[in-house]
């Protein structure tokens, strides 16, 4: 398999005044195409640093990052944007769609940013929802939908653009339980097709259902191992 993202000595810190938090302290791995792993520690463990270094939203303060071949180190606005619209899609707790706008609208989005040969829009995130099995609620607006359903049109939204990457920081956190069983299994589903996944989650059941679990502490890795009792039903 071919490494996907390879971190090297990541260090990121914070000044607030004269507060310095040392949000990642020399982290060190690599992930595989292909691999699904879950990231999990207490609040405050650098998770989300992690994640928006891996996503490309934020810089860290030095260390080397080496995402599908592409060192991040060095790269400009634009080429980082290109970077991430092309190799990543997000997936957030709080789903983060446009208010007042379709589903249709919403998966449309990120090919707005897109390069290269011209695509029909609005044929892909029908496709796109279709997958996720939202096909019948193009035209609903995000409050006319539920929770599940809203993360569902943001994972659609995640794959529009085919990137090899998904992350996804806590996607079930605002969900209950039955909802976050369908979410995790759309996640296993991309997961089978070739999608290499990231997923911050507070709750072991969720990591069950990956297949490689980071455990992080004060900004370090504490632990990194295959995933031993996998969710039920898989
Ligand atoms: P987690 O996602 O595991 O809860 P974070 O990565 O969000 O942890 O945060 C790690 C540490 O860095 C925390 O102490 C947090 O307060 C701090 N931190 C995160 N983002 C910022 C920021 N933009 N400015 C200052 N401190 C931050
Ligand atoms: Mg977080």
């Amino acid at each position: 398999m071919d490494t996907l993202i390879k971190l090297s000595s990541i260090v990121k810190t914070y000044h607030m005044g004269d507060v310095t938090v040392n949000a990642l302290r020399g982290v060190d791995v690599s992930i595989d195409e292909g691999e699904f792993v879950a990231v999990m520690g207490a609040s405050g463990s650098g998770k989300s640093t992690l994640m928006n270094v891996i996503g490309c939203l934020d810089v860290p303060d030095s260390g080397s990052y080496v995402l599908d071949g592409h060192e991040v180190r060095g790269l400009g606005r634009n080429d980082l944007a290109d970077l991430r619209n092309t190799k990543i899609g997000f997936v957030f707790q709080n789903f983060s769609l446009l208010a007042r706008t379709t589903a249709l609208e919403n998966v449309e989005l990120p090919m707005h940013y897109r390069h290269g040969p011209k695509i029909d829009y609005h044929a892909a995130a029908k496709n796109a929802l279709t997958k996720v099995g939202l096909g019948d609620r193009l035209d609903h607006m995000p409050n006319q939908l539920s929770g599940g359903q809203q993360q569902r049109v943001a994972i659609a939204r995640s794959i529009v653009n085919d990137p090899p990457l998904i992350l996804a920081d806590e996607p079930t956190g605002a969900l209950d339980t039955q909802t976050s069983i369908e979410v995790m299994q759309l996640f296993i589903g991309l997961n089978n097709s070739g999608k290499t996944i990231v997923l911050v989650t507070h709750e072991p059941d969720i990591a069950g259902y990956a297949k490689r679990l980071i455990k992080m502490r004060d900004g370090e890795i504490i632990s990194d191992e295959p995933v031993k009792s996998r969710a039920v039903g898989l």
